[in-house]
């Protein structure tokens, strides 16, 4: 599921703007509202101006201590693996644009 740190979180309203699913719902800041309705396609992660949104990976994955963080720079996307907070790993797709 989505996590948010709201300590970086400066609340833009880009994350709730962009879901596809309207599933994110701002109040004071952003939150989860219908953790159903997310088909987990982090479009948000990638939108979140200051890194404060990622993707929890499931249980079976490291005891859901890693994490992942996207961003879309210039012709690459990036995933960018974190285990209890530190990045670990990197993956990067080239993408036509
Ligand atoms: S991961 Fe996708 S579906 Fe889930 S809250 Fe973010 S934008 Fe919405
Ligand atoms: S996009 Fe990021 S910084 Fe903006 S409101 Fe959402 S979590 Fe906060």
């Amino acid at each position: 599921m989505i996590v948010f740190d709201y300590d970086l979180c400066i609340k833009c309203e880009k994350c709730e703007k962009i879901c596809p699913c309207l599933a994110i719902e701002m109040n004071e800041f952003p939150m989860l509202a219908y953790p159903e309705k997310c088909w987990h396609c982090c479009a948000c992660i990638k939108e979140c101006p200051s890194d404060a949104i990622r993707l929890r990976l499931p249980p079976h994955i490291g005891d859901q201590r890693y994490e992942m963080l996207v961003r879309d720079e210039r012709n690459e996307m990036i995933f960018r693996i974190l285990f209890d907070g530190e990045p670990v790993d990197e993956m990067r797709i080239r993408v036509r644009k």
